[in-house]
């Protein structure tokens, strides 16, 4: 068989985190069996609509680097189609879905409902108040064709809808196994609406069908719904794809991740300095783990190791932790220019030189968790410090010991080659070799010096901070250091 699989989000401006591990997993499952992927734009819910957020979602599939064989694309951003099965736009097809559900009419499997909101917010209430499921009554099901006619002809506003056949559903499902539905349960669903447009679940049988998808792979929440899918493909004598509803994802609470408890949007994380490979690496593992025995993976890894046979049917905990954790780890392999080169969007323009960048991020990548902090980081490299005089001292050490131990460093640093100071490993062999010489301790020396190079009881150490500083700063804020205790 010639996979073939789908993401078709609905353009509500953002990508929700959920959906990105949806697109990733359809994503894997059609590279690894060298099939197709295609994106298609759900936008049927016109009082949903977002002002360009279609745009927004195909640049951040770029960004995250999901590309598809099929689907709306940007060129000069201006929104174009690859594919042949197009459009790929739902607004854009609305005749095909109107012709499919006169199909339907003319076969009895969906017929014209002129019911008001009026009279449906009525039937709603009253079942509602005797605690029966909330369906659609039929009242319109018992017009006969003439009266239906007749109403047309009056051009009175109506929708269209699935006449559910009496019985069972069952259905087969990748993750899930055999489910079975009671028929009875089921609401004959709206297909077509009264502005013309058709409902998610016509319009994504229809579709799914004439675009060749063969794995319909997607979030939990709509397995409710795949009885009614299910009656439409047999009505319309398509055969079924296959299904596969991913767990849902989790707040640590184990209710369902909401915004409440943290940010849901790709876009957000990605303006919060998350990198796209570490939010993929660790989306793609909400779910799904190839080995217990480890955690990273790149986008071709994690192509080999997919299977959907092996996604776990319970929920994920999205676990804002281990993000981070995996983000930080993400930071430090990259290759020093790849992670400037990230890193520029973040920072001020003109604040730092790119060489001065380049050194600060050596030494800071090693605690950094998101890219968003690298400004914060370059500050006390570029701006003079302000600190408690107090932190200089160390431990049980006194100020008097301190102001010894920053001249004796001073003196030293003043006779050093400049030479040194192009290698922290050089100046660190020169300082220590004076304390040894000393007979002095580490912490007596070290901790006053590098409080007085950072400003902080917690940082890099000292031999790489003076070698950001040159040797120039690093004498001044010495000296600096020193008047203020001596002071
Ligand atoms: N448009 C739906 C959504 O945004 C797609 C559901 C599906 O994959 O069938 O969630």
């Amino acid at each position: 068989m010639n996979v073939k699989t789908r993401f078709p989000p609905s353009p509500t401006g953002f990508l929700h985190v959920g959906s990105l591990r949806t697109a990733l997993y359809n994503f894997l499952f059609a590279k690894k069996n060298h099939g197709t992927f295609l994106v298609r734009i759900e936008d049927t819910d016109r009082t949903r609509y977002v002002e360009g957020a279609v745009e927004s979602l195909i640049a951040t599939l770029d960004r995250m680097g999901l590309s598809y064989d099929e689907g709306p694309i940007l060129v000069d951003g201006v929104l174009k189609e690859k594919g042949e099965n197009g459009p790929y736009v739902q607004s854009a097809r609305l005749p095909i879905y109107l012709e499919h559900t006169l199909r339907l009419v003319l076969q009895g499997d969906a017929y014209y409902c002129f019911c008001t909101k009026e009279r449906l917010e009525e039937l709603r209430k009253s079942q509602e108040l005797i605690k029966a499921s909330t369906k659609y009554d039929r009242q319109c099901l018992k017009l006969t064709a003439k009266e239906v006619k007749a109403r047309l002809d009056a051009q009175e506003q109506h929708v269209i809808r699935l006449k559910i056949p009496d019985g069972e559903t069952t259905f087969e499902d990748v993750i899930r196994g055999s489910v079975t539905i009671q028929n009875a349960q089921i609401d004959d669903q709206v297909l077509m609406k009264a502005d013309g447009f058709p409902t998610y679940h016509l319009a994504m049988v229809v579709d799914d069908h004439l675009m060749g998808v063969t794995h319909v792979i997607r979030g939990e929440e709509w397995i409710s719904s795949v009885p009614k899918h299910v009656h439409l493909y047999k009505a319309f004598g398509f055969p079924l794809p296959v299904f596969a509803h991913l767990p849902l994802i989790l707040n640590p609470d184990k209710s369902k991740l909401s915004k409440r408890q943290g940010d849901v949007a790709v876009e957000e994380y990605l303006a919060k300095g998350y990198l796209p490979e570490a939010l993929l690496n660790f989306v793609a593992l909400l779910g799904f783990n190839p080995s217990a025995a480890r955690e990273m993976y790149s986008l071709d890894e994690l192509t080999q190791a997919f299977d959907l046979s092996k996604v776990n049917k319970s929920g994920a905990v999205f676990d804002i932790v281990k993000l981070n954790w995996m983000n930080g780890m993400y930071i430090r392999s990259m290759n020093i220019d790849e992670l400037m080169e990230s890193a520029k969007p973040f920072c001020e323009r003109g604040v730092v030189s790119d060489e001065l960048l380049k050194k600060i991020l050596v030494v800071e990548r090693e605690r950094l968790v998101t890219l968003a902090e690298i400004p914060e980081r370059i500050k006390p490299y570029t701006q003079p410090l302000s600190y408690d005089l107090q932190m200089l001292v160390w431990k049980k050490s006194t100020k008097e010991d301190a102001i010894t131990q920053l001249r004796g460093v001073l003196e030293l640093i003043t006779d050093l080659d400049p030479e040194v100071f192009h290698d922290p490993v050089l100046i660190e062999s020169h300082v220590k070799r004076y304390i040894e010489s000393k007979g002095l301790q580490n912490g007596n020396v070290l901790w006053p010096m590098r409080v007085a190079l950072s400003g902080f009881d917690k940082s890099a150490g000292p031999f790489q901070i003076a070698w950001i500083l040159g040797k120039d700063e690093t004498l001044s804020r010495l000296s600096t250091a020193i008047d203020k205790l001596s002071s």
